[in-house]
């Protein structure tokens, strides 16, 4: 179908304007989706929702911005409750819409609103077996960064907000760290509702192509086993749904591996904890990211958003109780996780390509006086298969053996740390007596490199190292994390410091990275005389090194340093990762319980 086609199709398809009661149709809807509405509509139609069907619809307030604005959530059920903790106690799946995490990305705030009227109004049976909470904007300072020029990559509408919040933070980067205070308050609702499915809902960038929507899921690759099978099944049949319906989905993200040319093919990956689809299943429940193709027009991407959160809603209600079930076997999995192998990272393994027949555009790679490289000029009137390498297998990348009882945080950091691993929803124990000396796993890292640019805002650390057994104490104060709890593979994630996503990884730790205390060198070479002179040992391995390490030996400050390393004054935790790992769990009785 060309691009016009589908256009035609799509307006066709849209719920007749003048049918809609004014107060609960959107400015889009008003507009024939040619434009998004104001922040200020949120409120009126979660108001007039509610309004029009009381006992099935309230809003809530779930926390601030740094703006100031409210981020709501309208909760949507007819199960005669809309308490997440009857809820939870009657084993009612949840279902968690979030609209505009990227704000100029905005078909999901308008296709959420859609979709429930569409529900409410023809009193939909699914209502009674499910509860859904939408948040229609995520990121709210962003969506009032208004303009026509915010997505130069977008087909619509004619203005929209803005990628990142005010203070420049992208939140689908922010689930691990929680830096932002929309990301405190959202991990704050996941905690109160914890949704079986949480939908995090975008519009690509990327290449031009046929297919219109993908639908990314995990546990796939990340997470749990007992919930793969459920949560595949459950993103297939939801793109059958789609495609029942004329879109056209695909079940993985469509960037390709060169991102200026398609004939480079494309990567399967995992998200990371950083992003909606890498974090939740590390708290072993189900999420999907959903992302239009962003040069689809704004109707078309809203009324394929529109049927995506329908058929969900549709999926829940029929399984979800199925899904609590394989989530609860998650949960328990989790709590015997210690000393097994567990997978923190994965990656595709770009040896063994299959080769993917994708529905592309024609399109040409001429030379461009303007760049000096290859341009590319897509044809979407000319729909071409491309056939391209296809990089599908996903394999664990950094495997860790879990930690017999659990971390140890000293009470340096247990301040910080600790309300990070409440956001989370971690449990943890602060200790109310001392520890003496006794044999623990410390990382010492052998290798860090920062980032030569902020990520985030943070300089970022890439640490390499090994955990080995050490005798420390701890003060009072200290935190114990234990193993075993459900949320065993995020506390795995956040706190080994290998990971990517880790607060060592995010560079929270970037000061125990860095040299503190030096040697002069007159001293130095005074110390090294006198070991040179009472150290025979030494002196020999010292004369082999300068034969065997040419380098080593035109480097004056590395063979000062060769004896420094060696003498009393050297600091011992230097690049010493501060965050422990015990075999045995301190005594409950000199603790108590937090988080
Ligand atoms: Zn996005």
């Amino acid at each position: 179908l060309s691009r016009s086609t589908f256009f035609l199709v799509g307006l066709l398809a849209l719920t007749p304007v003048w049918a809609l009661p004014e107060a609960l149709s959107t400015v889009a809807e008003r507009s024939g989706f040619q434009r998004t509405g104001r922040y200020d509509e949120v409120p009126a139609l979660c108001q007039a929702f509610a309004k029009q069907w009381p006992d099935s619809v309230r809003w809530e307030t779930f926390g601030h911005s740094p703006e100031g604005r409210p981020l709501l959530a309208m909760v949507v059920s007819r199960s005669g409750t809309l308490d997440p903790a009857v809820a939870q106690s009657r084993g009612l799946p949840v279902l968690m819409v979030q609209g505009g995490i990227h704000a100029g990305e905005i078909d999901g705030k308008d296709a959420g609103f859609w979709a429930l009227r569409d529900l409410l109004e023809k009193d939909d049976p699914l209502l009674k077996k499910v509860i859904i909470v939408f948040v229609p904007v995520f990121n709210v300072d962003g969506h009032e960064r208004f303009g026509p020029w915010n997505r130069p990559n977008q087909s619509g509408p004619e203005e929209m907000g803005w990628r990142v919040t005010s203070q420049n933070l992208n939140l689908n980067r922010d689930y691990a760290k929680a830096d932002s205070k929309e990301m405190l308050a959202m991990l704050g609702l996941l905690k109160t509702w914890d949704p079986i499915l949480y939908v995090d809902l975008h519009a690509t960038n990327g290449a031009q192509f046929q297919p219109d929507i993908a639908l990314l899921v995990e546990p796939r690759f990340v997470g749990d086993t007992a919930l793969m099978p459920a949560t595949r099944a459950m993103q297939l049949e939801t793109i059958d749904r789609l495609r029942a319906q004329g879109s056209m989905p695909l079940d993985f993200y469509p960037s390709a591996r060169d991102h200026q040319d398609p004939s480079s093919g494309f990567v399967l990956g995992a998200n990371t904890a950083r992003f909606s689809t890498g974090y939740w299943p590390l708290r072993n429940r189900m999420a999907m990211l959903v992302e239009t193709h962003s040069w689809k027009d704004y109707p078309i991407r809203v009324k394929i958003t529109r049927n995506t959160i329908v058929a969900l809603a549709e999926l829940t209600a029929r399984d979800g109780a199925e899904w609590l079930a394989a989530a609860a076997r998650a949960d328990e999995n989790a709590q015997s996780l210690a000393g097994q192998p567990v997978a923190l990272t994965f990656k595709a393994d770009e040896s063994k390509p299959s080769t993917l027949e994708f529905p592309g555009y024609a399109y040409q790679r001429p030379d461009s006086a303007i760049s000096g490289a290859k341009a590319t000029i897509f044809d979407p009137a000319t729909p071409q298969v491309w056939r391209v390498p296809f990089y599908d297998i996903v394999m664990p990348n950094l495997v860790v053996s879990a930690p017999r009882a659990g971390y140890l945080v000293p009470a340096s950091h247990a301040s910080w740390l600790g309300e990070k691993l409440t956001a989370h929803g971690i449990a943890f124990r602060t200790l109310t007596q001392g520890q003496g000396s006794r044999p623990l796993e410390v990382f010492r890292a052998q290798e860090v490199k920062f980032s030569s640019k902020p990520v985030e805002g943070h300089m970022t650390a890439n640490v390499r190292g090994a955990w080995s057994t050490e005798n420390h104490s701890l003060p009072p104060g200290s935190l114990f994390v234990p193993i075993d709890q459900p949320k065993a593979r995020l506390l795995m994630t956040l706190l080994e410091p290998e990971v990517p996503d880790s607060f060592a990884g995010w560079g929270f730790f970037n000061a125990h990275f860095e040299q503190k205390e030096y040697m002069e060198e007159y001293v130095a070479e005074q110390v090294a005389a006198d070991m040179l002179a009472t150290d025979p040992d030494l002196k020999a391995r010292f004369e082999q090194r300068l034969r065997d390490d040419p380098e080593f030996a035109r480097d004056p400050a590395a063979r000062l340093d060769f004896f420094y390393r060696r003498h009393p004054s050297w600091d011992n935790r230097w690049n010493l990762y501060p965050v422990m790992r015990t075999q045995v769990a301190p005594d409950p009785k000199v603790s108590h319980q937090d988080g």
